[in-house]
């Protein structure tokens, strides 16, 4: 999950784009869809206490789980590092999951979660590994996200399939 933010800013300094603060930039069409996209499902989320349902809440609570699996598991372990080797129809599966992450009010969840690791776990923590980079370990972080959290250690070892290495 951070590697993809990592990736992008890489790609925005490769393509040679300034890409400043809300004010400090110049806004083209993949901005513009970019916060129209994440304005759209806010709305949609603060739309969710009046129609609160239980039911719907521990669905929600179920999928936003199976997805976060997909995509640390699937996504970021399995394709982006090859960490580790299943049976081409697990791959599937836990890719499957995954790619349902930006689904229903589960998008919500996943994308605070995920910025959560990204931003706290290049932040506060501690660095048991003197990576080149400023990135943290941090136990509740990694509580929060299946183990994204114990990140000084993913940046030490980006092919470990092993998150808490100390
Ligand atoms: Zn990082
Ligand atoms: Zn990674």
């Amino acid at each position: 999950m951070a590697a993809a933010g990592a990736l992008a800013v890489k790609t925005l300094e490769f393509e040679g784009k300034q890409k400043g603060w809300f004010w400090f930039r110049k806004w083209d069409l993949e901005d513009m869809s970019s916060i129209c996209w994440f304005t759209g499902i806010h709305v949609l989320a603060a739309c969710a206490p009046f129609v609160f349902d239980r039911g719907a809440i521990r669905l929600c609570v179920g999928f936003a789980l199976l997805s976060a699996f997909g995509m640390t598991l699937g996504y970021h372990r399995l394709l982006c590092h090859r960490s580790f080797k299943i049976p081409k129809w697990l791959e599937y599966f836990f890719v499957y999951c995954g790619a349902h992450a930006f689904q229903g009010m589960r998008a919500v969840v996943i994308h605070h979660f995920a910025a959560l690791a990204s931003y706290v776990s290049h932040k506060w923590g501690e660095r048991p590994w003197n990576t080149s980079d400023t990135s943290t370990n941090k136990w509740w972080v990694a509580v929060l996200t299946l183990g994204e959290g114990w990140h000084n250690n993913h940046h030490a070892f980006p092919r470990s399939a092993r998150h808490g290495l100390e």
